[in-house]
C-alpha cells in the first residue's frame, strides 16, 4: 500500500461521499431499476489491466447509484432506520485502516478491551444490572447482528438445558415468543436444531397492542411441560418489528426464571430509546433477562453493522462455542487471563467494531444522543398529528417510539377492499421516489407503517411526506 496514493484517492472517495450526501435529496429514495438491471451494463469477466479511479466513480454514478436505494436520505421512513454519522463514518474508516482481525485477545489487544469497555459504557448508559458488566461473569459483545446476537444465545441455552437432560432431550426442548417476534428467532431455531414443532410463537392481539400476554405464556408453558415437553428459552421484544409492541419483561421474565429458562430481550431498534430516562421504562424487569440485545446500527448513529449483546454469564457462551486449536494457543489464552470473543460469536475473525461505537459516544456525547432520538419521536409525533386530522385514514396502534403504523380507510367501511386498497397506496407512493415507506399485516389488515430515523430528516421532510401520502391517496379514492 503506497501511502501517497492512499491520500490522494481516500480524499477523492472521501470527497464523493460527502457530494453524495449533500445531494441525496436528488434521488428517487427507492431504488426504481428493474431485477437485473446491472448484468448487461457490466463486463462479463474481471479487467487484466488496472483502471483508474475515475473511470470506477463514472460507472458508480451511472451504473451503481441507479441500483441503490437510499437508505440516509430525509425522505427514508421504511422497515426500521439504519443510521450513519460522521463519527460512525470514521470509526468505520479507522477500522478498516487497522484491518485487524481480532479474534483472541492476542491477535490485537486493544480490539478487545475496547469493546469491553465500550460494552460497559454502552451497559451503563441503559441502566443494565451490574451483572452485565465485564467486571463480573458477564460481559457485551458485538455482533453483527441482532439475528446472530439470538442465535448465540439459543445455542448457550440449548447446551446448557442438554447439559442436564443429555444430547438425546433435543427433540423435547421448546422455545417461545409471540407472533410478533422477529423471524430471526426463527432462523436460530432452524440453525439450532430446534424442532420446528417446538417453536411456539404465542399469539397476540390487539387489546395488548401486540404484546406478549404472560398468560398466554404461562398455558402454553403448563400445556408442554404436562406432556412431557420441557421449555428453555423465551425472547421477549421491546419494540417489535411490526408495530413497536413491548412485552412485559418483568412478569414474561418471572415466569422464565420460575421454569428454568434462559430470557433473551430483542430490543434491536427500540434499544436505543431506552438511554433517556423517560423511556427507561420500555425496559423494566431487564434485571430477570439472561441476555438483552440492541442493534447501535439501527437508531444509534453507528454505521451497519454493530450489534450489541450483553450475557449475564459469559461461561454458558463460550461453552458452546469455543474451540481452542493448537493455531491458536497462546500464553494469555491458555492462563485464562483474557476475553477472547471468538469464543462469543459463530465466526472466528472479527471486526474492530468498537471504534465506530466509541467514536459516536465521544464525538456526540450522551446529551446529544438523547436530543437525536427524542427529535426522532418528536417527528413521528408531528406524523401522527397529521394522520389523525385526516379522517380517510386512522391511526392503528398507538405510536410508542418513532414508528407510526397507520392505514387508508376503505370508503364505506368496505373491508373487502381495504388491503389491497393499502397496497396500491404503497406501490403508488414508493413509485413516485420522492419518500420510501414499508408496510406490515396486523391481524389480518394490510397496515402502512411510517418510521422516522433516518439522521438528515426534518420537520419539513415529515409534512412534506404527509402531503405526498395523501396526494397519491385522493388520486386512488378518485379513481374507485
Ligand atoms: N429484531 C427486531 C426487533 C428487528 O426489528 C430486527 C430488524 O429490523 C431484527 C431483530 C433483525 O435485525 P438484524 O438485521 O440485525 O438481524
Amino acid at each position: 500500500m503506497d501511502a501517497e496514493q492512499f491520500r490522494e484517492h481516500a480524499h477523492k472517495m472521501v470527497d464523493f461521499i460527502a457530494d453524495y450526501y449533500k445531494t441525496i435529496e436528488n434521488f428517487p429514495v427507492l431504488s426504481q431499476v428493474q431485477p437485473g438491471y446491472l448484468h448487461n451494463m457490466l463486463p462479463d469477466s474481471a479487467p487484466n489491466h488496472p483502471e483508474s479511479l475515475d473511470d470506477i466513480f463514472n460507472d458508480v454514478q451511472a451504473k451503481i447509484l441507479p441500483g441503490v436505494t437510499h437508505w440516509q436520505s430525509p425522505n427514508y421512513f421504511a422497515y426500521y432506520p439504519s443510521n450513519s454519522s460522521i463519527a460512525g463514518f470514521l470509526g468505520e474508516m479507522l477500522s478498516a485502516g487497522l484491518n485487524i482481525v481480532g479474534f483472541s485477545w492476542i491477535t490485537s489487544p486493544a480490539a478487545t478491551e475496547l469493546e469491553m469497555i465500550v460494552l460497559d459504557w454502552l451497559a451503563k448508559l441503559l441502566k443494565l444490572p451490574d451483572e452485565f458488566l465485564s467486571a463480573g461473569q458477564g460481559g457485551g459483545v458485538i455482533q453483527g447482528t441482532a439475528s446472530e446476537a439470538v442465535l448465540v444465545v439459543l445455542l448457550a441455552a440449548r447446551d446448557k438445558v442438554l447439559r442436564r437432560l443429555g444430547k438425546n432431550a433435543l427433540e423435547k426442548i421448546v422455545v417461545y415468543a409471540s407472533d410478533q417476534t422477529h423471524s430471526a428467532v426463527q432462523k436460530a431455531c432452524q440453525i439450532a436444531g430446534i424442532h420446528p414443532e417446538n417453536c411456539r410463537l404465542l399469539k397476540t392481539e390487539s387489546s395488548t397492542n401486540y404484546a406478549l400476554s404472560p398468560d398466554i405464556l404461562c398455558e402454553a408453558i403448563a400445556h408442554d411441560v404436562a406432556i412431557g415437553l420441557v421449555p428453555f428459552f423465551l425472547c421477549a421484544t421491546v419494540g417489535t418489528t411490526s408495530s413497536t409492541a413491548v412485552d412485559p419483561l418483568l412478569a414474561l421474565g418471572k415466569i422464565a426464571k420460575s421454569n428454568g429458562m434462559w430470557f433473551h430481550v430483542d430490543a434491536a431498534y427500540a434499544g436505543s430509546a431506552c438511554i433517556c430516562p423517560e423511556y427507561r421504562q420500555y425496559i423494566d424487569g431487564v434485571e430477570e433477562a439472561d441476555s438483552f440485545n440492541m442493534n447501535a446500527h439501527k437508531w444509534f448513529l453507528t454505521n451497519f453493522d454493530c450489534s450489541a449483546l450483553w450475557v449475564k454469564d459469559r461461561t454458558a457462551l463460550v461453552q458452546s462455542l469455543s474451540t481452542n486449536p493448537e493455531f491458536l494457543k497462546n500464553k494469555a489464552s491458555q492462563a485464562n487471563m483474557v476475553v477472547d470473543y471468538k469464543d462469543w460469536q459463530i465466526p472466528l475473525g472479527r471486526r474492530f467494531r468498537s471504534l465506530k461505537l466509541w467514536m459516536v459516544l465521544r464525538l456526540y456525547g450522551i446529551e446529544n444522543l438523547q436530543c437525536y432520538i427524542r427529535n426522532h419521536i418528536k417527528l413521528a409525533e408531528h406524523f401522527e398529528g397529521l394522520v389523525a386530522q385526516d379522517p380517510r385514514f386512522e391511526v392503528v396502534t398507538p405510536r410508542i417510539f418513532s414508528l407510526v403504523c397507520f392505514r387508508l380507510l376503505p370508503p364505506r367501511n368496505n373491508e373487502d377492499n381495504g388491503n389491497k386498497l393499502n397496497n396500491d397506496l404503497l406501490e403508488a407512493i414508493n413509485s413516485t421516489g420522492k419518500i420510501f415507506i414499508s408496510h406490515t399485516v396486523l391481524s389480518g389488515k394490510y397496515i402502512l407503517r411510517f418510521a422516522v430515523g433516518a439522521p438528515l430528516t426534518e420537520e419539513r421532510h415529515v409534512t412534506a411526506a404527509w402531503k405526498v401520502l395523501q396526494d397519491e391517496a385522493s388520486a386512488l379514492l378518485g379513481r374507485l
